[in-house]
């Protein structure tokens, strides 16, 4: 698995990404932008309620009103239709576009967002339209083969920073010399949302956050 998305990750620069500042990979998704926030809101113009009330995405979509959730293959759907239409128009996380310019003074910064491949164009759009003109590479799967492969292309320090601990995980364990770290945008999904403090340290505050990555980076 890990030789193949060796192969399949592209070459830093032709990302056009130095390799003589830090690398600093950050996910999309609950980290710098709200996701749940901008989906719940396209699913009420369909009626349908999102519930943040457990760590789920399909299982917390209901017909307006329902008690049972939707089902999970209509839930995809909602969810790729979104991603095809509308994922250009949630909002940034709190303080994440101000932190992520502040880190770029003296960092490299990869996008790595798990979102699906209709994605692309908005989603490039959207990062540009906030000031994050940075490379954008659309994944699936645990992130940590191909942030190995990236990181294997620098000899910097490296930073990763995503929401959901399985990734966080991965990285971990695919390139141990990658400082991870998690942060949960939505404040909803603050206290559902798995943590590993001790293996990726947990903050929710980008002005805190980006204090710590740099902590990590240019030590
Ligand atoms: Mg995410």
């Amino acid at each position: 698995m890990a030789e193949t998305a060796a192969l399949s990750a592209p070459s830093l620069e032709s990302l056009g990404l130095s390799t003589n500042r830090p690398l600093v990979i950050v996910d999309v998704d609950e980290v710098l932008g709200l996701f749940m926030k901008g989906f719940g809101g396209f699913l009420a113009t369909r009626g349908y309620d999102f519930r943040v009330d457990r760590f789920a995405l399909f299982q917390n979509i209901y017909p307006a009103g329902a008690a049972e959730h939707l089902d999970l293959e209509a839930g995809r759907a909602l969810f790729d239709e979104f991603f095809g239409g509308h994922c250009g128009e949630i909002e940034p996380a709190p303080g994440a576009v101000e932190a992520l310019i502040r880190l770029s003074a003296r960092a490299e910064i990869l996008i790595l967002s798990n979102a699906p491949p209709q994605a692309e164009q908005l989603r490039g759009d959207w990062l540009r339209r906030h000031g994050l003109p940075h490379p954008l590479i659309l994944s699936t799967g645990p992130k940590g083969p191909i942030t190995a492969a990236l990181v294997a292309q620098t000899p910097q320090r490296t930073a990763f920073i995503d929401d959901l601990l399985p990734n966080l995980d991965s990285v971990r364990e695919h390139s141990p010399s990658t400082a991870t770290f998690q942060h949960v945008a939505d404040e909803r999904l603050r206290p559902l949302a798995p943590s590993a403090p001790q293996r990726h340290p947990r903050i929710d505050d980008w002005a805190e956050l980006a204090a710590a990555i740099e902590a990590a980076i240019h030590r």
